[in-house]
């Protein structure tokens, strides 16, 4: 008997925004593949006998290649395992689940798809940011700030033009070049920004800052990647909506 895979959303990173199903699967694991993001503690609750493949770690720098990662997954659904594949967010938020899943149904494997809290909306809510504001931002534009190699450029003129809230994921290597690019493209300096690293996690900082001087006060904050960054209307409400976390 071959066994399956879930594909589980582990949520933004508090533990407890993990979804009542993801929870389910964890508990009945016999492999867990897991990813850098997803938070440590979640995997006290698979069984103590559960085989853990940290595939999240970067040997010599080098992060494990795709390839090798859907491959830990199909022989460990071929030897007969309930296998939970746990990725940071929602699986199919600029996680690659999408090519797991394919590269697993190509093999005939069976896999099921949790959906979990993505850090672009559960991340920016932890910071007290809504990602929609009826009077404010009536959309929102999730982009990653790193394309594969090879690929155009995000568009940042078009995306400079949108008057909803734009949130960057992937995006701090780049800070300094898409600010200036989005400022460059018409977008008003004085738009309200923010960089919310670690976010939902007891390590949460939020920096925020006038678009024309984001980089500027991330860089000099030390803010660094896991971290979304967050322009637009909605921002602003952050002085009065943050709450802090409950125990
Ligand atoms: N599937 C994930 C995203 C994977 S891409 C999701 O749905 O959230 C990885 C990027 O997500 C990071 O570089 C960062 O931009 C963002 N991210 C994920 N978790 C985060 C967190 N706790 N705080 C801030 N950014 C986070």
């Amino acid at each position: 008997m071959t066994g399956k895979v879930w594909l589980v959303g582990a949520g933004p990173g508090d533990p407890e925004l993990l979804t009542v199903k993801g929870l389910n699967c964890l508990r009945k694991a016999e492999a867990v593949v897991f990813d850098r993001l997803v938070n440590p503690q979640l995997l006290q609750e698979a069984p103590a006998d559960c085989e853990f493949h940290d595939v999240g770690k970067e040997a010599n720098c080098h992060p494990i290649p795709q390839p090798q990662i859907n491959q830990i997954l199909i022989d460990c659904a071929r030897r007969g395992l309930n296998v939970v594949r746990l990725k940071g967010g929602d699986p199919f938020v600029f996680g690659r689940g999408s090519e797991e899943l394919l590269a697993l149904r190509e093999q005939g494997l069976a896999v099921e798809v949790v959906p979990g809290i993505t850090s672009a909306i559960g991340g920016l809510a932890a910071a007290g940011i809504p990602v929609t504001h009826r009077h404010c931002a009536s959309s929102f534009h999730v982009v990653t700030g790193h394309l594969q190699e090879g690929k155009e450029p995000q568009d940042w003129q078009k995306l400079a033009g949108l008057s909803g809230t734009l949130v960057i994921l992937m995006g701090m290597s780049q800070i300094r070049t898409i600010c200036a690019a989005l400022l460059d493209a018409g977008k008003a300096a004085n738009t309200p920004a923010a960089v919310v690293m670690r976010a939902s996690t007891p390590h949460q900082q939020v920096v925020s800052a006038p678009l024309s001087q984001l980089a500027e006060k991330s860089e000099a904050a030390g803010f660094h990647a896991p971290a979304l960054i967050v322009i637009g209307e909605v921002v602003s409400l952050r002085e009065i909506l943050a709450f802090s976390r409950s125990a």
